[in-house]
Formats: C-alpha cells, sequence, structure tokens
C-alpha cells in the first residue's frame, strides 16, 4: 500500500496590510506552528517577549501531548480520578463544552482518541483505521463524559477511552490572551498571528481598520481569495486542506464529524469567523466546518459572528452581523 504524506499548511490567512509607519515583527514555533507578533512602535517591541512567554505558559498546559500540562494530566487520569487544573484552563474547558452543546456536537473536545486514532499528527500512514475501531471509540466521546466541577477546579474524564483535545478552540483562545496582554502592557496596535489563526488589536495608525487576506485552500501559502477589514477581533479559519494525508487516492483530512468518527464530508472548502472572542471564533470555525454551508450560517446568525464561507462549489458566503 503506497503511503504519500502531504506537507501541514499552516499559514491559513494572511496580513495585507501594515501601518505606513516601520513594523517589527518576531517569529516563533509553538502550539504545533509558527506564530508571529507584530508591534508598530520602537517602543512597543519590549512587550512582546512576556507576551510570548505567556502563550508559552498556555502551550504547555493545553498541549495534550506535554506530559507536565493540565490537558495531559487530564488524559492521564481518564477512566480514573478528576484532575484538578488551573482556573485558567478549567475556564477554557468549561467553555469548550458549552460550545459542544451550543453546536449540538459539531464540535466536541472530546475526540482527542478519535483522532488519535487517524494519527493525523504522524509523519506516515499506512492504512486509515477501521469501521469497528472507530465506531467503538465514538459513544466514548460523548461530551458527557466530560464531568467539571467548578468548585475544586477539577476535571475527569468518566470514560477510559475519551481523551480531551483543545486543538479547535486552543489558538483562538491564545490569540485572544495575546491581544489583550499586549494592551495591557501599553501597546495600542499589534497582530497576533498563532498558525493563521489572526487577532488583531486596534487598528492601522491612521485609523483604517486591518485588511486580512484570507487564504485561497486552492493556491500556495499566500495566495488568497478575499479579504477581511476589522479591528480588535480575532480571525480564525478552518478547512481541510490544512492538515491531511492521502492514502490509496483518497484524502483524509483532520477535522472529524463526531456523529461518524471520520473526516466530515462539507460542502465548505475554508470558513472563517470574525469575533472578538477567540474561543468562540475558533470552535465556531470548525463547528461550521462539520455543520456544512446551510447549517453553518444558521448557526453563525445565531451566535452573532461575522463569518465568511467558501464552498466547495466555489461560492463565497459572506455574514455580517
Ligand atoms: P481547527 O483547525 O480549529 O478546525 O481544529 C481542528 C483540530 O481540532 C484537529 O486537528 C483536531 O485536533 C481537533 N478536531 C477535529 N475535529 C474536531 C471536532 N469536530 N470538534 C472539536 N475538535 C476537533
Ligand atoms: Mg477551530
Amino acid at each position: 500500500m503506497k503511503t504519500r504524506v502531504l506537507p501541514l499548511v499552516m499559514a491559513i490567512v494572511i496580513l495585507l496590510s501594515s501601518c505606513s509607519g516601520g513594523s517589527y515583527t518576531e517569529y516563533e514555533f509553538m502550539m504545533d506552528t509558527n506564530c508571529s507578533i507584530t508591534v508598530y512602535s520602537r517602543a512597543d517591541r519590549d512587550a512582546v517577549a512576556p507576551v510570548f512567554a505567556r502563550l508559552r505558559e498556555l502551550d504547555r498546559a493545553l498541549d495534550r501531548f506535554n506530559a507536565s500540562g493540565d490537558v495531559a494530566r487530564v488524559n492521564l487520569s481518564a477512566g480514573q480520578s478528576p484532575v484538578e487544573v488551573s482556573p485558567e484552563v478549567f475556564g477554557l474547558i468549561s467553555r469548550a463544552k458549552e460550545l459542544c452543546e451550543m453546536t449540538a456536537g459539531a464540535f466536541n473536545p472530546l475526540l482527542g482518541a478519535v483522532s488519535d486514532l487517524w494519527g493525523f499528527d504522524r509523519a506516515e500512514h499506512e492504512s486509515v483505521p477501521s469501521q469497528t475501531e472507530i465506531a467503538g471509540l465514538l459513544e466514548a466521546c460523548d461530551i458527557s463524559n466530560l464531568v467539571l466541577d467548578a468548585d475544586s477546579c477539577s476535571v475527569y474524564i468518566a470514560d477510559e477511552r475519551a481523551r480531551l483535545d483543545l486543538g479547535a478552540i486552543a489558538k483562538g483562545y491564545a490569540g485572544q490572551v495575546a491581544s489583550q496582554l499586549l494592551a495591557e502592557l501599553g501597546v495600542e496596535r499589534a497582530i497576533v498571528n498563532l498558525g493563521g489563526n489572526v487577532t488583531v488589536l486596534g487598528s492601522r495608525e491612521d485609523g483604517r481598520p486591518w485588511r486580512v487576506g484570507i487564504q485561497n485552500p486552492e493556491a500556495d501559502e499566500g495566495g488568497y481569495f478575499a479579504t477581511v477589514d476589522c479591528s480588535d477581533t480575532s480571525v480564525v479559519t478552518s478547512g481541510a486542506y490544512q492538515r491531511y494525508f492521502d492514502l490509496d487516492g483518497v484524502r483524509y483530512h483532520h477535522i472529524l464529524d463526531p456523529s461518524t468518527g471520520y473526516p466530515a464530508e462539507s460542502d465548505i472548502s475554508s470558513v472563517t469567523i470574525i469575533s472578538p472572542d477567540g474561543a468562540l471564533a475558533d470552535a465556531l470555525s470548525t463547528a461550521c466546518f462539520v455543520l456544512g454551508s446551510r447549517n453553518a450560517e444558521e448557526l453563525c446568525r445565531r451566535c452573532g459572528v461575522q463569518a465568511l464561507i467558501l464552498t466547495t462549489s466555489g461560492e463565497i458566503i459572506r455574514l455580517e452581523q
């Protein structure tokens, strides 16, 4: 059986505009992707290092593969005992559970074991998981198995087979945290780019909004099919083109339909959510992809978020709120 692994496409959103003056960008690889922070004055440079330090700490806590982090510890104790986590991590996990319920399960943070079965993080793919393996795990992913106790800030996974995976919400949340911290440190305008999940702080020097380009799934990195003008907000995109592998002529991508455990068969090629609430934008981008364009529109209206959807037939749907 021939295996071909295609590269992970990370930069899904590029920035088209900058201030008229100089800019200063620092890069770091974290959250399994290329991250950057851009500020627009010499004085703001000092704010960048503490923000990266904060992001690194958050990454450690939320990365399910980092054994010393809160999420990994919760997973290690699945089916055994509740684990106390930091109030911040508890808050994000609670939010993830709420968003699972709000999206009728299309966003499900308890799918980690099924993702592991598919192995999108592996370099080589010899086979796809069997229907039996997937079906056996799916029932363990029911969100009722994520048991939260706010008094003790503890999290318990009630089924030993299930794993918590915040991959569909963490970067959106982190972007907003970074932007807030920059503002607290006195920065007025900045761009935080966490692997294409962009959070913009303030607006351009001349008062106009930032212009964010949305990656064309068909083009090389840097090609865009639309732009979004925005200030003080997060711009988060999900698409099948971001992480996948090809096997025997079939493409398997990383966004799973929680009702089947298989890569979601969506009529969406890429969906971008624009919201000042980064965690919401991130979770909704994933959920919308799973739901398909019609239900995605309804969900975005219900949540009061702006969205940009590119369908597989090439139609562009813009939802303004
Ligand atoms: P995103 O790029 O934000 O759409 O998130 C995709 C990542 O979230 C995947 O790489 C998985 O780790 C995880 N994931 C996949 N499908 C789902 C889903 N339906 N709900 C929640 N997380 C998911
Ligand atoms: Mg997401």
